[in-house]
């Protein structure tokens, strides 16, 4: 018996994935330990698990011996499915009899399109169910040692998405609020968004980290300010996919990685 079966059999009021009914569940940042247990039993019971490009190898390797995994999403830059073709994807397997898992990196109605999926399967009749993921915005801080809240330091976090910098998106009214914000989806317009930030009024030495394949093998932490930010990202090297941290908070991961070196005793 593995460590999974043994937690499966002391749970009561597991779900049970009926035939027909699709569950839209967050796979999470990567690392299978930060799955929800639904997630696990959508994973174990799934006839098909319809996956995203983020979803870890690792967590597909939960999967149960008769799931069919189904690739749907965009990679690396190849013509990918559009949403509509997921969806109708999703509704044609469910009203096929199947027990469909649809699995999304992080949280699926954080920057996962979920919502639109969830709004189909509602609209088509279709039996669903939401299992929330974490997202990586927060598992990104926590592996890197930056509270995405401290008292005294800030009262709100501010998440958006750095895709579609061509649009004009005012970053003034984010920037006022003096709040950290983490980004998404941005390593591509880097360079464009901490200028946009720069001239909203945010100071260019405000701390600033990049947290790159949060908890993975290869996950990658750069901590610098905001006017140096894209320069050290490309020096470095880091790739997508990856969150952007800007403010105070990003500070006391010194603290925290020194006091985790003593607990070590390094
Ligand atoms: N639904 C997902 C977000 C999808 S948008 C969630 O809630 O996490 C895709 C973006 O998520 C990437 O561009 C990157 O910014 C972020 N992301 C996803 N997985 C990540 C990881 N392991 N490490 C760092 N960033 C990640």
């Amino acid at each position: 018996m593995t460590a999974w079966d043994a937690l499966a059999a002391r749970r009561t009021g597991v779900p049970v994935f009926e035939p027909g009914h699709v569950w839209l569940a967050g796979a999470g940042p990567g690392d299978p330990g930060l799955l929800t247990l639904d997630a696990l039993a959508g994973l174990t019971q799934a006839d098909v698990i319809v996956h995203d490009a983020l979803v870890d190898a690792r967590v597909l390797a939960l999967a149960g011996p008769q799931a069919r995994l189904e690739f749907a999403g965009k990679r690396g830059g190849k013509p990918s499915a559009t949403q509509a073709d997921i969806s109708e994807r999703l509704i044609a397997l469910a009203r096929a009899g199947e027990r469909v898992l649809r699995l999304k990196g992080g949280d699926p109605f954080v920057f996962g399109r979920g919502g639109e999926e969830a709004m189909a399967l509602a609209a088509a009749g279709i039996a669903f169910r939401v299992i929330p993921g974490v997202t990586a915005g927060l598992a990104a801080l926590a592996a890197a040692g930056i509270p995405a809240t401290l008292r005294g330091v800030n009262r709100a976090v501010v998440f958006a998405a750095g895709h579609g910098a061509d649009e004009d998106f005012d970053w003034t009214p984010l920037v006022r609020t003096g709040q950290p914000i983490v980004l998404y989806m941005v390593m591509h317009n880097l360079e464009r968004i901490t200028a946009a930030l720069l001239r909203a009024g945010l100071r260019a030495d405000m701390p600033s980290a990049i947290i790159a394949a949060a908890t993975t093998p290869a996950q990658r932490i750069v901590v610098s300010t905001l006017e140096k930010l894209s320069a050290a990202a490309r020096e470095q090297h880091i790739e997508p996919p990856a969150i952007v941290v800007i403010g105070e908070i990003v500070n006391i991961r010194a603290l925290l990685t020194a006091e985790t070196r003593r607990e070590e005793g390094c």
